[in-house]
Parts: C-alpha cells; structure tokens; sequence
C-alpha cells in the first residue's frame, strides 16, 4: 500500500492498519513508489521525491509503534522500478542501498514515458513484440537480484500500452518469466487491484497464475492499495481461490527475509 508521499494515494499509515484491523489482516506492508531522478519516469503525482524520503521511513516507522498496541505489525517496503537501461537506475540503487527497507517490490510500469520512450527508440510497436519485451525485460530485472517480488506482473494489459493481452499467445517467454523467478528464489507478487481497474482482472491473469503453481512459484499477495478502504480487498475472494488452486502459503517480507505464512481459508 501508498501514503500521501507518492502524491496520488490518500490516508496516513495509521489508517491504514486500522482498516486492516477492521478486515483480519495483521500484518501490512507499505511500499509507496521510491523516487527517481529521471522525470521520464514521472515525478509529482506519481512517486515520492528524495527530500520525502527520509520523512516516509519515520512515518511508516511511527505508525508502527502506535499500531502494534492494536495488534498490527506495519512493515516498511518500497516499490522500485524495473527498467531495461541501468544508467537510469543509478539513483535507485544508491537508495536501495542506503536505506533498509523491510521488503522490494520490482515493478516495471510499462505505461511510463520511460519506457513508452524506450519502446518507440528501439522500434517495437506491435502489440505481441511489446508484450515479449515487456516479459523479456521483467526475466532481466528478476535476474538483476534488485527485488524480492515482482508486482503487478502483467500491468502491461492495464493503460493501454497493448490493445489485447491474450498469455497463451505469448506462454514460452511468460513461462520463462516465472522459471526465472523460481531460480531467483523470489516472488511474485498476486495483486488484487486489477480487479478495480481496466479489465477487472486480477494480477497477473489466471492462466498466468496457474502456470506458476506448476512451477513452484513462491507468492506474496497485496492489494495496492491507495486509500485505506482498499486495504486487503478481494482478499477473501482470492485466497481461497488460489487454495482451489493449489496454493497453500503466501509469503512475506521482513528485513529482506522471507517469512511464510498459511494461505488463509475461506472466511464463514
Ligand atoms: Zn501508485
Ligand atoms: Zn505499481
């Protein structure tokens, strides 16, 4: 989940674990969008700025002393970007390394100018060449060792970078995405806001979801959420759901360790 800082979520963290309280979930983790120095990848409105950089990890910080006396444990991530051009990533990584965040998100928003830009440069254009690339360049940031889970992982459908996003057109190189994960000994990352938004499908599609069962694809779950009452939504839809298939942890990050937990069950 975001706070104000990313300059488009709403709600101080405190509201958020209470939301999260109210809905049976004890532990969160925030990872609002870690600035960048290039405007290409958006800047005001989109993500946190460095001078707030500093301010987020206090704040995060306070709102879990005060939330542990409501039995929430509140966990301070970040969402980093992938990209395929590493002279982009310098800043990044100096942030990466000089702050200890709880856990990474590795995300590759395709609908940035940053890699609008980058797609236009190198000539891809059509629709299943944008959509291998985007794969292609998700199996690099995974093999970068960056990101403990990569979010999100077919946001490529939303924002309408591609008209159609059909998997089984392009299974070789999405398989290959999630082999790479599984090597990587990472995550990836299950995230119900797509069902709020574009499609309302949850990320990354089902069949994509059922490709990694079979290869043993560790997964952490979020909902993304940008105002508190989006906290865990569709989560007692979805768990049980991916109990039906299969899947019986989920994962989550502390220090950069992994922590496992139950899939919970369906709720009465
Ligand atoms: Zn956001
Ligand atoms: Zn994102």
């Amino acid at each position: 989940m975001h706070t104000p800082l990313c300059g488009h979520a709403v709600g101080e963290p405190l509201d958020y674990a209470k939301a999260a309280q109210v809905n049976g979930i004890d532990i969160i983790t925030f990872t609002c969008h870690i600035p960048m120095d290039w405007e290409a990848f958006g800047q005001t409105g989109t993500r946190m700025q460095l001078v707030d950089l500093e301010h987020y990890m206090n704040m995060v910080r306070d709102a879990s002393v005060e939330a542990k006396d409501f039995g929430v444990e509140i966990l301070c991530g970040i969402e980093a970007e992938i990209y395929p051009d590493d002279s982009h990533m310098e800043s990044m990584d100096i942030i990466l390394s000089n702050y200890s965040f709880d856990f990474v998100l590795g995300s590759l928003h395709a609908h940035c100018p940053s890699y609008l830009q980058w797609l236009a440069r190198n000539n891809v254009t059509s629709d299943p060449a944008k959509i291998d690339c985007y794969f292609k360049h998700l199996i690099e940031g995974v093999q970068s060792g960056r990101y403990d889970s990569i979010s999100h992982p077919d946001v490529i459908r939303t924002y309408g970078v591609v008209q159609s996003f059909d998997p089984s057109a392009h299974e070789a190189i999405i398989r290959e995405f999630l082999q790479a994960v599984t090597e990587q000994d990472i995550c990836m990352e299950i995230n119900t806001s797509g069902l709020n938004k574009g499609d309302r499908l949850i990320h990354p599609d089902p069949l994509i979801i059922d490709w990694a069962g079979e290869l043993g694809v560790k997964l952490t779950m979020g909902s993304d959420s940008h105002e508190p009452r989006r906290v865990g939504e569709h989560f007692d839809e979805i768990q049980p759901w991916l109990r039906s298939k299969g899947f019986t942890k989920l994962y989550y990050f502390r220090k950069r360790h992994r922590q496992r937990i139950e899939m919970p069950e369906a709720k009465d």
